[in-house]
């Protein structure tokens, strides 16, 4: 720097024997008072009801927006909405998020894990660094990524604070068909995004009831073959009606 750039620090107020009072000073009473001001807040919170929780003996319900752990959610027939595009991981600030996707077409026998092309094959959450700031579920394009409200999330290894992708999945709801399963005929990743898929159908249920018959997210099966309807020939040569007989409803 050259010398007529140097700058000469400046004289403050705050110079040593420079410290002028800005504040006004508190006269009369005011002054008389100020030494045990301070106490005021002390006395005004003696009288307050007691916020102390009894945690965890006593679980406050947090508010209805708190953002805690995460919920990768399904569609109503069960199939998965993450698709696996990375969104969430590129837009977290803490790299808390690995997701790796794969193509829904290597399934076998058309099977699918979400609606369209792809799903996440692999779905991590390190909750030593997540900061619950809620920008992964910003970015997710199908809702497929939400906020609990659950707030519990210490464990006593750093391992198992790195939560998997069952771990994160909402749970089955009644009437859902776990995945793999094809898709709802005749729809497209559009339909389910925009809500025009209530529940599974009777294609995908026929499909998980052959490739696994032990599937327990399977709907009991039809109460025993139809009774078969006789025919009764009458003398005359006429047909009649067949009878209802109990149990052929
Ligand atoms: S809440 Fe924030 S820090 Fe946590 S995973 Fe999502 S984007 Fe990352
Ligand atoms: S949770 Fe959403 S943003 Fe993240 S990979 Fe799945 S679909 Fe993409």
């Amino acid at each position: 720097m050259a010398d007529d750039q140097k700058h000469e620090p400046r004289p403050g107020p705050s110079a040593p024997g420079e410290y002028t009072q800005r504040r006004p000073q508190a006269k009369g009473l005011r002054e008389a008072l100020a030494p045990v001001a301070g106490f005021g807040v002390t006395f005004s919170s003696m009288f307050r009801p007691t916020v102390t929780e009894q945690y965890p003996r006593q679980k406050v319900p947090t508010k209805p927006r708190y953002h805690g752990r995460h919920q990768l959610n399904r569609y109503p027939d069960g199939l998965e909405k993450c698709i696996g595009c990375e969104l969430c991981a590129w837009a977290c600030p803490a790299d808390a998020i690995y997701v790796e996707g794969a193509d829904n077409a290597d399934l076998p026998d058309g099977g699918h894990m979400s609606p369209g092309e792809r799903y996440g094959r692999v779905y991590q959450i390190n909750y030593l660094r997540c900061i619950f700031c809620g920008l992964c579920i910003e970015a997710c394009p199908t809702r497929a990524l939400t906020m609990t409200n659950e707030y519990e999330l210490a464990g006593p290894t750093r391992e198992g604070m790195i939560w998997e992708k069952q771990d994160l999945l909402a749970p089955l709801r009644e009437g859902m068909l776990a995945a793999p399963h094809p898709m709802v005929p005749g729809t497209s990743d559009t339909e389910y995004y925009r809500g025009e898929v209530t529940g599974p159908v009777a294609e995908q249920v026929e499909w998980v009831r052959e490739h696994r018959p032990d599937d327990p997210t399977l709907p009991p099966e039809p109460a025993g073959p139809q009774p078969e309807v006789r025919r009764v020939t009458q003398p005359s040569g006429r047909s009649a009606r067949p009878s209802a007989r109990k149990g052929a409803r």
